[in-house]
């Protein structure tokens, strides 16, 4: 199902998302008041005099609704993949499902490959700010990977899936459309003191995770898949892997201490509806 669960959860209208038609806080329009309703079906209009002692004298009989509440997030879940907050896991691919953004950014930070990588704009700029914040404070960060485009990651998932089969190349790679990197939002980081750890859970014992737990939300950065947590986001731990949604919502997902599909609301994605990948994600 290439909609995914953005849409069925538009539907039934117990959320309003950013990315379905209508209002975007979810408030109701206001009903006109009976009074004003009957004024405008009959065409007429009440005499001056009447008027003025009818709302002199007379209560208001619809009292204004109380107000409804502020909306208790700084952002809601989008399905609009040049959306800084669009949910990308294992229910919620990328639509269309070869999306590729149009702001991609050569980044100007150290890196462990050879060759650009990329980011979109607002994210390159963040990213490069954190690392030149954290480098003042002699914490010395590098990319191992950003963005990916759909046929990249056709090709890594595919090498891996011709080998190990499904199961396993799933632990180890989202399929092609269900990528954070095809967003251009998502990086991956090292140390680059620490090599070792390059794709190690070891990069969670090094002074320089503990920098980037302590401030990548402060540029808009979440640690978007948490220890534990893999049942909800369809991904083992992965202290590397950083995810921009901006600032506002980063901290707040960060003093609640939960993941992007819980402070959005939104179900759990642990499994994939298809159980083998579709054609279109394998190249052989
Ligand atoms: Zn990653």
């Amino acid at each position: 199902m290439r909609t995914g669960g953005l849409w069925a959860l538009c539907l039934a209208g117990g959320v309003v998302l950013s990315g379905c038609t209508g209002p975007e806080d979810g408030r109701a329009v206001p009903e006109p008041s009976f009074t004003d309703a009957a004024s405008a079906q009959q065409g007429t209009t009440p005499p001056p005099d009447s008027r003025t002692q009818s709302t002199a004298e007379v209560p208001d009989p619809t009292p204004e609704p109380p107000a409804p509440p502020e909306p208790s997030r700084a952002s809601q879940a989008s399905s609009d993949p040049e959306s800084i907050h669009v949910l990308v896991n294992r229910q919620n691919p990328l639509e269309p499902m070869d999306f590729a953004p149009r702001d991609l950014t050569e980044l100007q930070v150290r890196t462990t490959v050879e060759g650009p990588l990329y980011l979109r704009a607002e994210p390159a700029q963040a990213l490069e700010q954190m690392f030149s914040d954290a480098a003042d404070e002699a914490v010395v960060l590098a990319v191992t990977s950003a963005y990916r485009s759909f046929s990249g990651q056709a090709r890594v998932y595919s090498a891996r899936h011709q080998q190990l089969g499904t199961e396993a190349t799933d632990e180890f790679a989202a399929r092609p459309g269900y990528s954070e990197h095809q967003t251009g939002l998502a990086v991956d980081v090292i140390g680059i003191e620490n090599p070792v750890c390059i794709r190690g859970d070891c990069f969670d014992q090094t002074p320089e995770f503990a920098w980037v737990a302590a401030n990548a939300h402060e540029y808009g950065f979440l640690i978007r898949y948490p220890q534990g947590a893999e049942a909800i986001t369809g991904f083992g731990y992965e202290p590397w892997h950083l995810r921009y949604v901006g600032p506002e919502t980063a901290a707040e997902v960060v003093a609640e201490d939960l993941t992007l599909e819980e402070y959005w609301d939104l179900p759990a994605a642990p499994d994939y509806d298809e159980p083998e990948p579709d054609s279109v994600h394998l190249l052989y």
